[in-house]
């Protein structure tokens, strides 16, 4: 019998849900992409009910617990004597959401002698050390596609939210306010503007699809070009460079994962190519941007605005300056756990214990670390 360990976030302040917003959530059979919802032989929970925090427990704890198996489920995640460094040393699988990561670093790599599977509950695998992975023989998987459109969508909330001036608009209504000028001094339309992501991946086309509409002109920079039919139907500008592309962008939207390839993309040099009163929406690894570089840009003037979700380290601590800086409308890592995404992961998490226990091949697209090596998405997304 296995020992799984899983790291999730904290109910809510005023304790887990009894009654909901809404009664129900859509149900999504096929990813945009074509790449079908998770099929797990069964679910133990509510759809649109609340299973990332630590009651809810992905909804898997009738499934591991009525085959033997033991699970323990904890918040406490972070230094030596947390709840789950003293449960890692016999644990078999480590679960952890990408928004409450359980970083799986080289030194709890060496401690972690029983690990085989380290699952992520969502889509991201940055807070494994997947060199680390390789060398203990540790299969690395994702829920792959789950929350891809939840992120898209918070994506493009962020970029109008900036552009227009949302937030501060909406903080003068409650401060009892009809400042219409405060409010319009940096409000702009989308129309017209230059767009570009930085990756074209299930997320990164995702938001180019959902702004074409708006009549912007779109761009995009990865490291492999988009089929020509692609390209044409959403009249894209294809960028050799991230260099290239900053210097025409008024927005950037970051959808690449965080790698040897795009850490700390965003820094000085960068942020120096970009036209003045641009915007960077990032809902893909904080690590991407030099954190004090994109501080100092707000300050100055040469960013206009920077919103994102992700932060390092997460949770942020309550001085982090992203909280703080001026222009910004960023949210805790949200994007990919709406209730609606939460269903889809679950879901998605199960069928790869499922696979595991009967010892099925995972589906490839889940794979990011396997027999020694980057596979699957792994080796398509990811270097180390
Ligand atoms: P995909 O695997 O579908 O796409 C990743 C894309 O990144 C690929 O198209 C790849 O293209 C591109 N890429 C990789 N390296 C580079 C590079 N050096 N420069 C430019 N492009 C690069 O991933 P998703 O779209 O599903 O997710 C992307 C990331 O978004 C995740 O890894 C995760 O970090 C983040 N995410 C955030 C969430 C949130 O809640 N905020 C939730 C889900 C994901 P190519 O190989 O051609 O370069």
């Amino acid at each position: 019998m296995a020992k799984i360990l899983c790291v999730l976030y904290d109910d809510p302040v005023n304790g887990y849900p009894t009654s909901y917003a809404r009664d129900a959530v859509p149900e999504i059979k096929v990813y945009e992409d074509g790449q079908r919802a998770p099929t797990p032989k069964a679910i133990d929970f509510v759809p649109g009910h609340l299973l990332g925090s630590v009651t809810g427990g992905l909804g898997l704890r009738k499934f591991l617990e009525d085959q033997g198996h033991t699970f323990v489920v904890t918040s406490d995640k972070d230094g030596p004597d947390s709840v789950f460094e003293q449960e890692l040393p016999d644990a078999d699988i480590v679960i952890s959401q990408p928004f409450w990561p359980a970083y799986l670093t080289p030194a709890r790599f060496e401690k972690a002698k029983k690990l085989k599977l380290a699952l992520t509950a969502g889509i991201g695998s940055d807070h494994v050390d997947l060199e680390s992975a390789i060398k203990h023989g540790v299969t690395v998987a994702e829920v792959t596609g789950s929350n891809s459109i939840s992120v898209a969508e918070h994506a493009v909330m962020m970029i109008l939210a900036l552009v227009r001036n949302y937030l501060p608009a909406h903080e003068w209504v409650e401060k009892g306010g009809w400042n219409i000028a405060d409010c319009v001094e940096r409000s702009y339309d989308l129309e017209g503007m230059h767009v570009g992501t930085v990756a074209a991946g299930r997320i990164g086309l995702a938001v180019l699809r959902r702004l074409k509409p708006f009549q912007t002109h779109l761009h995009y920079y990865q490291r492999h070009r988009l089929p020509e039919a692609v390209e044409k139907e959403l009249g894209l500008t294809f960028h050799p460079t991230v260099e290239d592309m900053a210097e025409v962008c008024d927005i950037i939207t970051i959808n690449a994962p965080l790698h040897p390839g795009t850490l700390n993309m965003f820094n000085d040099a960068m942020l120096a190519k970009m036209k003045r009163g641009a915007y960077i929406v990032n809902t893909a690894r904080a690590e991407i941007c030099s954190r004090d570089g994109i501080v100092r840009n707000l300050q100055n003037g040469h960013l206009a605005g920077y919103a994102g979700d992700v932060w390092f380290p997460q949770p942020a601590p309550k001085d982090h300056p992203w909280r703080t800086m001026p222009y910004q409308g960023m949210t805790p890592h949200m994007s990919g756990t709406s209730l609606s995404a939460q269903v889809r992961y679950a879901a998605g998490t199960r069928e790869i214990l499922e696979s595991w226990f009967e010892k099925r091949p995972l589906r490839e697209e889940y794979v990011i670390v396997d027999g020694g090596k980057l596979a699957g998405t792994g080796a398509k997304a990811y270097t180390v």
